[in-house]
């Protein structure tokens, strides 16, 4: 099975390099000192018919939503023309080589460090290259159709093999891919890995895993892994074709590994730092939430990510569906697969309803001005303070709960009838499985439109679709949770019924009992003035030295009671105030104890028992 998928992928390979009158962009990368964790690029950019070429290195990556500038980890650059002559480069900016007066080639050279493993960056080291290609690799403007060849050099005294969506070259440790956005697209495993396969409905996936556990617990997790793609192709009623003749889960499973996940087209790569076996569940999640991808997002995409920008962050205002509806197949998967329990699917509600409700972002912005602030929140830390813990409530809670929210819809309307499998299978029957004519782009992404029409076709009701995108996804509404929850015997119930409640106020000890928390406008204590970095003193006549004595003072209290509070901001001011202390809202779904018939079948449906 695998020798004819391989030949088949090489007649694609030979159709799209024959398009191209050009020669291939050529890379080659060779580790002469791994232990030092920089890698050696040697790039040669042929038949150029322009005066000055452009290079370049990525600002950002297929997948990730922010800016990265890989151009900081390149160094020692050198470039050559057609003669063998150096060439000078100027640099228009910092991400960019733009070289004259090359003769019709350039060859450059440079060394790139790289010491992270995870999805987006580049990590060498003696036990492997684990490398994201926009991490790496310079391009050039207006070669982005060109095809392009990648060879790998073994390090000294190694003989590591290539894990990677790219298709196979014409010699080992060589690959091809038919465009930049297709090479971009694809990292690529260099290391002792070891592969596994299988095969669901003539579809070829592989696993391939580089880890310091037994053969054992590859073979059982590649089982799981097995469940995982047949379940999530159920949702689809098909796989999608993919171009190199299978799909590659790319594993790095090592002590030194960063926690992440990052689809792609044809592959994902899942890094996490301990042992198969302990951290299971959540390591199979991230297998679900990633190949769902394979579908919706790589196939099924918003216009806002199409094609993708290597010079500047793209803009989407759908992630909410793209993130936040494979957040939530994510644990519904893993549950029709039989890999995880009723409470712990449940719990994963809980995650998404209580932020939905609770969290006070959700009233500044909707869930497509949250997917819009990916650009800035999917980067990590920033240098200056933000109050995003009251502005913004990232997509992918946002987007479950929205998910969450209309499936139970669909479904109460038309008795299981109809459901969000269905929505999601006529997205990619009109935006996905048309692929596109370009290998590496979709030629028919979606906009909000197009996805609110579909849920008009899908349910039947175009008021039901307007009325559940102005309110959920354009406003600011929460849905009712317990109502749609309750037909599938799933209680929404307060976590600390009773509890008096002034706010999540953190503390910290710094010179004093700080609050370490931006206090939100919905908080019983908001109104006193308390803030981040205030000194709390007393709460109802409790001396507060910590959080633990902020729970004794609430604990001889009930929702309702005034209290007195006693802090000194910043700025060394005293305050005295009362407050109003109201009810911990925050919540949590959890099964009822005897689930009536009709919800065991409603569960049934919907959960696969
Ligand atoms: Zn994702």
């Amino acid at each position: 099975m695998l020798k004819r998928l391989l030949s088949a992928a090489l007649v694609v390979v030979a159709t799209y390099a024959s398009d191209r009158a050009a020669e291939p962009v050529r890379y080659r990368l060779s580790f002469p000192e791994p232990q030092h964790r920089w890698m050696q690029v040697a790039a040669a950019f042929p038949d150029l018919t322009q005066q000055t070429l452009e290079l370049r290195m990525s600002r950002s990556s297929p997948g990730r939503y922010s800016l990265h500038d890989f151009a900081k980890n390149v160094y020692d650059v050198r470039v050559s023309g057609k003669d063998g002559r150096e060439l000078p480069a100027t640099r228009p900016d910092p991400d960019g080589w733009t070289v004259a007066g090359h003769g019709g080639a350039v060859n450059v050279e440079y060394k790139v460090y790289g010491d992270r493993v995870d999805g987006t960056y580049l990590g060498i080291d003696t036990t492997h290259a684990h490398i994201n290609m926009p991490a790496a690799l310079m391009w050039a403007h207006g070669l982005e159709d060109r095809s392009a060849t990648l060879t790998f050099e073994q390090p000294p005294g190694r003989t590591w093999r290539v894990a990677t969506q790219l298709h196979p070259g014409s010699r080992p440790l060589e690959f091809i891919a038919g465009n930049l956005q297709y090479l971009m697209d694809s990292p690529a495993e260099f290391g002792p890995i070891a592969m596994r396969q299988f095969t669901v409905d003539s579809h070829a996936f592989r696993v391939s895993l580089h880890h310091t556990g037994s053969d054992a617990d590859l073979d059982a997790y590649v089982k799981e892994v097995e469940k995982i793609v047949r379940l999530a192709g159920a949702v689809y009623g098909e796989y999608p074709d993919y171009e190199p003749g299978q799909y590659t889960f790319l594993v790095d499973d090592l002590p030194y590994a960063g926690t992440d996940g990052m689809e792609h087209r044809n592959s994902t790569v899942i890094t996490w730092p301990s042992a198969l076996a302990s951290d299971r569940l959540e390591l199979l999640d991230t297998v679900a939430h990633e190949f769902f991808h394979s579908w919706n997002v790589e196939r099924i995409r918003p216009s806002g990510l199409e094609p993708f920008d290597f010079d500047r962050a793209n803009l989407s205002g759908e992630l909410w569906l793209a993130e936040g509806f494979t957040q939530y197949y994510g644990p519904l998967i893993l549950h029709r697969a039989g890999l995880t329990d009723l409470s712990s699917t449940a719990r994963s509600f809980t995650a998404l309803v209580d932020t939905v409700v609770n969290d006070p972002g959700r009233h500044t912005r909707s869930a497509e001005d949250m997917s819009r602030m990916a650009p800035f929140i999917d980067g990590g830390r920033t240098i200056d303070r933000t109050n995003w813990s009251n502005t913004v409530v990232s997509y992918y809670p946002f987007g479950g709960a929205i998910a969450l929210a209309l499936d139970l819809a669909l479904r109460d309307r038309t008795d299981n009838g109809i459901s969000l499998d269905d929505f999601m299978r006529a997205m990619w029957r009109t935006y996905g499985k048309p692929g596109g004519s370009r290998e590496g782009y979709v030629d028919r992404p979606y906009t909000a439109a197009d996805a609110e029409a579909t849920l008009a076709d899908v349910s039947g009701d175009k008021a039901f679709a307007r009325d559940f995108f102005s309110r959920y996804i354009q406003g600011h509404d929460a849905a009712g949770y317990p109502r749609l929850l309750a037909r599938a015997g799933l209680v929404v119930r307060k976590t600390h019924p009773g509890r008096a409640w002034l706010g999540d106020v953190l503390l910290v000890t710094r010179n004093g009992v700080r609050v370490s928390t931006l206090v939100a406008p919905d908080w019983p204590v908001y109104a006193t003035g308390l803030e981040q970095d205030d000194e709390l003193q007393e709460v109802a006549g409790q001396h507060v030295r910590g959080e633990s004595d902020l729970s004794i003072a609430l604990g001889r209290h009930k929702p309702g009671d005034r209290v007195p509070i006693v802090f000194t901001d910043r700025t060394g001011r005293s305050t005295r105030a009362t407050v109003t202390l109201a009810e911990d809202p925050h919540l949590e779904v959890v099964p009822v104890e005897t689930p009536t018939a009709a919800q065991k079948a409603f569960r049934a449906r919907w959960l696969g028992k």
